[in-house]
């Protein structure tokens, strides 16, 4: 149907084949390798005439092609964004090499520091604690509490605290936990508030709110719900010879927002992006709106003699004492070592949140955390 065929013009191949022939005429020990040059000449022209002669056809579904290919979301991946605990963990992990750091901050930040003390006199180490380093560079925890020395003058006694007035009384919420703790497998349910989960990926809803209560005179509050075993846990620890020293309890939502907020120019300082430097705030200091400390249910603790909220509280009588006996008051080491791909939050032997003697003692016999607390008996 070509008009160069009828007027018997050679074609390519043909021209090609024909001089093929004729090296290898030659060229007998050739003869091998000529035959495979014809046979490659005989498929790549047929291949580009068929090609050529469909090509509209050919190119009519390329374009139908292209159209699905680069409409459906399949071809442009979407990246993770905070999707399980543990990606975002680990994908922290990635961004600086620093991975749930406690960074440092303003020496004015020691000013705000909300403590609570209780030493005295049922303590024997008493008034052991000296702020001889009170100057030093303060850090936040991973809720944004400010780590460091405490001043002394913030500190008030054991006394003070268990002899506050309190409308519940603690035997009423003995009674209740005692009622509670009964049965072992206990229903938990999600609508609990002791139980409530607050983490970056569940913040506090907006409509939360609850009831505060002073732990003491000074002014610090905490949900009201969790004064009495708060109080019971700080006699039983005095009279084990362990002083509990509460601070940074309750914290107000702004409060939060400035903390992280001074947080992310902190890194932005250090020439990370603003990407990076929300990432590595998120996991110094809780996002605004997912720290525990905001729903008064979280208290951090220090002891008389080791005022810096490190992981050395641990070894302290006081961490350990916490460790060991805080679920029989209902609450929990939140951030335990080992488990920070799931909470996100380095390990913080000092932040203890209550979450009800059933719940602790299921966490602390089995060694879990609130999130795979949830994951268990929850979801
Ligand atoms: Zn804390």
């Amino acid at each position: 149907m070509n008009n160069k065929n009828v007027s018997f013009e050679p074609t390519f191949r043909e021209k090609a084949v024909r001089r093929i022939g004729k090296f290898v005429k030659k060229n007998r020990k050739f003869y091998f390798f000529g035959v495979i040059a014809v046979a490659v000449v005989v498929f790549v022209t047929a291949l580009g005439s068929a090609l050529y002669d469909n090509r509209k056809r050919l190119l009519s579904i390329a374009c139908v092609l292209l159209f699905f290919v680069s409409s459906s979301s399949f071809s442009y991946p979407v990246l993770p964004m905070d999707v399980s605990f543990v990606s975002d963990s680990i994908r922290s992990e990635d961004v600086a090499g620093t991975t749930y750091v406690s960074a440092e901050v303003d020496a004015k930040d020691v000013a705000d520091l909300e403590t609570i003390s209780i030493d005295d006199q049922t303590v024997p180490t008493g008034s052991s604690y000296t702020k001889e380093d009170a100057d030093k560079d303060p850090v936040y925890d991973g809720n944004g509490e400010l780590l460091g020395e405490v001043l002394e003058s913030d500190q008030i006694s054991i006394s003070e605290i268990l002899n506050t007035e309190d409308e519940t009384g603690s035997k009423d919420i003995e009674q209740e936990d005692n009622d509670d703790s009964v049965a072992g497998n206990t229903q938990f349910s999600a609508d609990d508030w002791n139980l409530m989960l607050v983490n970056k990926q569940h913040p506090i809803p907006d409509n939360y709110t609850f009831a505060t209560a002073q732990i003491s005179s000074g002014g610090k509050l905490c949900d009201e719900r969790i004064l009495s075993p708060l109080r019971q846990m700080v006699a039983a620890a005095a009279s084990d010879g362990v002083s509990l020293v509460v601070c940074s309890p309750y914290r107000s939502n702004n409060r939060q927002e400035m903390l992280f907020a001074r947080k992310v120019d902190y890194y932005l300082e250090q020439g990370y992006d603003y990407m990076q430097s929300y990432t590595l705030a998120s996991q110094a200091v809780t996002i605004p709106g997912s720290s525990e400390h905001e729903i008064g249910l979280a208290l951090d603790i220090i002891t008389d003699g080791y005022s810096s909220l490190d992981e050395g509280f641990g070894d302290t009588p006081a961490g350990k004492w916490l460790a060991q006996n805080s679920y029989k008051y209902g609450f929990v080491v939140r951030y335990l070592k080992g488990k920070e791909e799931i909470t996100g939050i380095e390990y913080e032997p000092w932040h203890i949140r209550y979450v009800g003697v059933s719940a602790a003692t299921v966490m602390y016999e089995e060694g879990i955390c609130l999130e795979e607390f949830w994951d268990e008996y929850l979801y």
